[in-house]
């Protein structure tokens, strides 16, 4: 690796079971007795119903080129959608081990880890929905002994994230298993903290108001735990606006990481002439939201038609329900870049971070350059960013590639769209 790339030394953004590779699901699935073919069968209909293809999964172990076969299946390659990366996730839910006690799969990708010489890695783990305490507490207890019995300076530091379900009644159950664990074991060594996974469409930061400051703020006090949220990575479900007005809506609610943030920082430009529907419930709170905070929006350069923006309300109040269906022109490109400005400067000074996945951005986000790249707006607009991998084996992607990814959109950070007017000189 050449001098002037940067070496990326931690992965901040990672979910254990999504760094497993072709080869591994493969290996995984090889023995007929351990295959679930219900499950086997329910991947195969997802996949479907998202590529639009039948993946051949009876093939996967018995023709010649199966491994082949469950590869190109599996490992997203060119950009696609949250439903297709779904799609391709799914095959490792179906095979992986469901003993909860199996740590096979920590200690295969740490090998991997540690052979790259990360020196810090934060991987995330989940409980399935189906499990019960005692799965969850024999789960703890083996990933605590493990990592517990490795030297304290051997490399990498190793502190994993409990993702959270977006549904409230289990991501309260599991919480609440993770702290009675830690009280009864007596210790919250190697955890660094919680995290709100999973498709975020409908599921707007205020649902999680009342959690985070009644179960996760306390917790963080307690333990000193992050507070992570995935947030403005999807956003079909509404406006750019929206999701932009909801990464820093998930700052104000206390979250103190933020995952991808696709929205504030993409170019806007890949937007262009696409339509878009949004509920009117969401239209009605992101003007409401723009009344509230019209003077800080200007002081960072984003100026309101507030007679316009209360038209507008007075409108859609009087007729309720009615989506809000509107395309992308050349006066919302250039309004949607500043917004993007002023709320990434509102932010800046609240010190949020952020962490940025430089692959999953590329596959799910719809970038191609390394200009119209999100990590390349935040560090134009200095923002506080980590990076992380996400799910290597999805991205067919390791800590080398995204070293490269990155060292390329940081040289084209000089390039990213500012509308005429706004160049270097009156960018802070
Ligand atoms: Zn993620």
């Amino acid at each position: 690796m050449g001098a002037s790339q940067p070496l990326v030394e931690s992965d901040h953004h990672v979910h254990l079971y999504g760094c497993l590779t072709a080869q591994d699901l493969w290996q995984l699935g090889k023995d007929p007795c351990k295959r679930d073919e219900g499950l086997l069968a329910w991947y195969a209909q997802k996949y479907l119903e998202a590529w639009g293809v039948r993946p051949r999964v009876e093939e996967y172990w018995s023709h010649p080129e199966g491994a082949s076969l469950l590869q190109g299946d599996y490992e997203m390659r060119q950009p696609g959608n949250f439903e297709q990366f779904q799609a391709c996730f799914n095959l490792i839910i179906a095979l992986v081990p469901k003993n909860p006690s199996d740590i096979s799969v920590l200690q295969k990708v740490l090998a991997r880890v540690r052979s790259y010489g990360l020196v810090f890695f934060e991987p995330r783990i989940t409980f399935p929905l189906r499990w019960s305490k005692h799965q969850a507490y024999q789960c703890l207890d083996a990933y605590a002994h493990y990592l517990g019995s490795s030297k304290k300076s051997s490399k990498p530091e190793v502190k994993w994230m409990l993702s959270l379900p977006r549904d409230l009644k289990y991501a309260a159950l599991h919480l609440s298993w993770l702290e009675q664990w830690c009280v009864e074991r007596g210790t919250s060594e190697k955890i660094a903290g919680v995290d709100i996974a999973f498709d975020e469409r409908g599921c707007p930061p205020s649902v999680f108001k009342t959690f985070l400051q009644e179960r996760l703020l306390p917790a963080r006090q307690r333990y000193g735990w992050q507070l992570t949220y995935h947030v403005g990575e999807e956003f079909s479900d509404k406006s750019m606006w929206s999701a932009i007005r909801w990464v820093y809506q998930s700052w104000e609610l206390g979250w103190t990481r933020l995952g991808h943030c696709t929205a504030l920082g993409v170019n806007p430009q890949l937007r262009y002439g696409q339509s878009y529907t949004e509920p009117w419930q969401e239209r009605v709170t992101h003007l409401r939201w723009l009344l509230q905070h019209h003077v800080e929006l200007h002081r960072e350069g984003f100026v309101l038609e507030l007679a316009e923006v209360r038209h507008q309300l007075k409108r859609l109040l009087q007729s309720p329900g009615q989506p809000v269906v509107s395309t992308y022109l050349d006066k919302d490109v250039l309004r949607l870049r500043l917004f993007q400005r002023a709320v990434a400067r509102m932010l800046r000074r609240r010190e949020v971070v952020i962490e940025s996945c430089p692959s999953s951005n590329y596959r799910i986000g719809g970038v191609i350059l390394p200009q119209d790249h999100p990590l390349a707006f935040f560090t134009r607009f200095q923002l506080h960013t980590v990076w992380g991998t996400d799910d290597p084996g999805v991205f067919a992607t390791d800590w080398h590639h995204e070293a490269r990814h990155i060292a390329e959109i940081k040289r084209a950070v000089a390039s990213i769209y500012l509308p005429a007017g706004y160049g270097e000189t009156n960018v802070f």
